[in-house]
């Protein structure tokens, strides 16, 4: 082990801190260095956009935390799932999407990649297999487990092994897993994820990651990235590497102050099903299988509401705030209409659901919210 040398640290600057670089120019000190800058863009620097110290440091924290070898770090969750669907696929390809899929992932894949000619399929959120639904044509499956909102997990090393076997690559948005998992340990190939939630931590920016665990992919994305012109902001990383050094705290204190909330939700007869597969329902060995632990982000899926009831108990809340989003130290509640969150025929589904993050106030100041919001739920009609 290197011992330091006091005598020779005298005097020197020795924060603990990562340093933050505000850059759009870098100079050369050479012409033949500045019209070889392209070489810089995996590994060195070329140009403040496609990479800075403080990036790349922020870059290799999501590798390590995600399991993979190299990270790329995009200004929202939504970039982190869009980039590498647009450098990778081509027209005439064929993606297969999770049906549970975030919203904008899904208009996305609907909207923008349809429209340049690639197919979109999608399959159920519960799935083990994708054989059936898999062509020549197909070059990547896209999972998200849990699902967003309504929480099915697929099982993703069966579905990787399927899909490899096709030749297809397999993406995950693992928004939810940040910090819980190793999905590359499972057949997964890129990684996505929302650094907005718990990887930021506080609600105050919004960031994602593209992680791989091979070279050679790394280079097809970045390049990809590169093209679209797309980078994240020197203050914003830093907040983000701040908030990483206290991911795991963070996400085991929520977790710890999660349990009694959903103990809690089972027991109320205005509640149908409590959506936290962590602990309960009939997904909890598959969670255990990809996941390390619970967070704060749950669902309740509502028995017999309207969106006048659901009104009547969100609109006068006091500690869970309406909003989208998750993972800062503030409890949420969100409403949402299971009737929009479907493709696939047979998992069409009605009602009303409401997803819940479980902030860090004070226990029995939740449970008195969620509690008079339930009489005001079941006092409308
Ligand atoms: C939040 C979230 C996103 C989008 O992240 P943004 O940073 O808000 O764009 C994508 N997928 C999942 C599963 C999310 O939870």
């Amino acid at each position: 082990m290197d011992t330091p040398d006091r005598a020779a640290d005298a005097g020197r600057f020795a924060a603990l801190t990562v340093p933050v670089h505000h850059a759009s120019t870098l100079t050369f000190a050479t012409t033949s260095a500045f019209l070889g800058r392209r070489s810089q863009l995996f590994d060195g620097y070329s140009y403040g956009l496609y990479g800075t110290p403080t990036t790349r440091a922020l870059e290799d924290m999501v590798a390590t935390i995600e399991g993979g070898s190299r990270s790329i770090a995009v200004p929202s969750g939504l970039a982190a799932v869009t980039g590498p669907l647009l450098a990778l696929l081509r027209a005439g390809d064929q993606v297969l999407v999770a049906d549970c899929v975030y919203g904008s992932t899904r208009d996305f894949c609907t909207e923008i990649l349809q429209a340049m000619g690639i197919s979109v399929a999608f399959f159920p959120s519960d799935a083990d297999s994708i054989a059936g639904l898999l062509t020549p044509a197909t070059r990547l499956v896209l999972l998200e487990t849990p699902g967003y909102y309504t929480m099915e997990l697929q099982d993703i090393d069966a579905i990787a092994r399927e899909a490899h076997a096709a030749g297809a690559l397999v993406m995950a948005d693992n928004s939810y897993g940040f910090g819980l998992s190793n999905l590359f340990a499972h057949g997964v190939d890129i990684v996505a994820s929302a650094l907005s939630k718990y990887g930021s931590g506080h609600s105050d920016l919004c960031m994602g990651s593209i992680t791989v665990a091979d070279d050679a992919l790394f280079r097809r994305i970045k390049l990809g990235v590169t093209r679209l012109g797309i980078g994240i902001a020197a203050d914003d990383a830093y907040l983000v590497i701040r908030s990483l050094q206290t991911l795991s705290v963070r996400l085991a204190e929520h977790g710890r102050r999660t349990e009694p909330v959903v103990a809690w939700l089972a027991q109320r007869p205005e509640v149908a099903a409590v959506l936290y597969p962590h602990s309960v329902g009939p997904q909890r060995d598959r969670h255990a299988r990809f996941f390390r632990g619970g967070h704060g982000l749950l669902a309740v899926r509502l028995r017999q509401a309207s969106l006048a009831r659901v009104s009547a108990m969100l609109d006068s809340m006091q500690v869970f705030r309406i909003g989208a989003s998750w993972g800062g130290v503030h409890s949420l509640i969100a409403p949402f209409d299971l009737s929009t969150a479907r493709r696939t025929a047979s998992a069409r589904q009605e009602g009303w659901l409401l997803r819940l993050h479980v902030g860090l106030e004070p226990l029995d100041s939740l449970l008195a919210d969620l509690d008079a919001g339930f009489a005001r739920l079941n006092a409308s009609s």
